[in-house]
């Protein structure tokens, strides 16, 4: 497999996205859940800097990703949302507005760029400087959690608000290799159970369900532009 990846744009502010309208494939999940680490896993070369990197947490940085023949693409890593905390016991639903505080605006302006499946233009794009409707961006999400924490509100709340974005998501578990045999079943069923999709797992360090994961990341531009 042939890979190619550059970063091509660090944004700080919407202005700053790339404007070439190729599709985009944005991850998102907690400070420090491994989405820099993922990218570099999925790409086979360090252009993902880690947490350590100061400011980082504060930018949207666009990688251009081709594989072998396959139309390009970027995959996006957007700022974490915070840090953990302790899953709520007997949490009920969450409000809208507590959904929201967990994204900050850079992020919120980043999806209201995107496109959905059937989406003929409309919406809450105008709160966006660029671009408008008739320019729309096909954007997949794959939300990061980490495997050992099933059910962190923090990322319940990410799940809530996404729900009411236009993209195709999907969740995934990172550093899988931290669990035992027993404990990846074990939490598998957990996230399944509280986000109500699929959870692969995967693990940067040992490379564990990356080829999953491109086809989970191939699938998502033919889900988000079916008719
Ligand atoms: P980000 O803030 O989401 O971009 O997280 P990073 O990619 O910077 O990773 C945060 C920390 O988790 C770093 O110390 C990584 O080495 C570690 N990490 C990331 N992915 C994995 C993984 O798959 N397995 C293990 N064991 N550690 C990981």
């Amino acid at each position: 497999m042939q890979i190619s990846a550059e970063l091509v744009a660090s944004a700080a502010e919407a202005r700053d996205f790339p404007r070439d309208r190729l599709p985009e494939v944005a991850l998102i999940g907690r400070s420090n859940v491994g989405k820099s680490s993922l990218i570099n896993a999925l790409v086979r070369r360090q252009v993902a800097r880690t947490s350590a990197a100061p400011g980082k947490t504060r930018l949207a940085n666009f990688y251009r990703v081709q594989r072998d023949a396959r139309p390009a693409f970027y995959l996006v890593d957007l700022p974490g949302y915070g840090y953990m905390r302790a899953p709520r016991p007997g949490a009920g639903p969450r409000g809208r507005e507590a959904a929201a505080e967990a994204f900050n605006r850079l992020t919120e302006a980043y999806f209201a760029r995107g496109s959905g499946i059937g989406d003929q233009g409309s919406g809450p794009s105008s709160r966006s400087p660029v671009p408008g409707p008739r320019s729309r961006i096909a954007i997949g999400v794959l939300l990061l959690v980490d495997a050992r924490h099933p059910g962190l509100e923090a990322d319940l709340d990410a799940w809530a608000w996404l729900d009411t974005q236009r993209c195709a998501r999907a969740v995934v578990g990172t550093k899988a290799d931290k669990l035992a045999r027993a404990e990846r079943a074990r939490h598998t069923r957990e996230l399944e159970s509280v986000f109500a999709v699929p959870v692969p797992l995967v693990s940067a360090r040992t490379g564990e369900g990356l080829d999953e994961l491109w086809k989970l990341i191939a699938r998502i531009p033919s889900r988000r532009t079916a008719p």
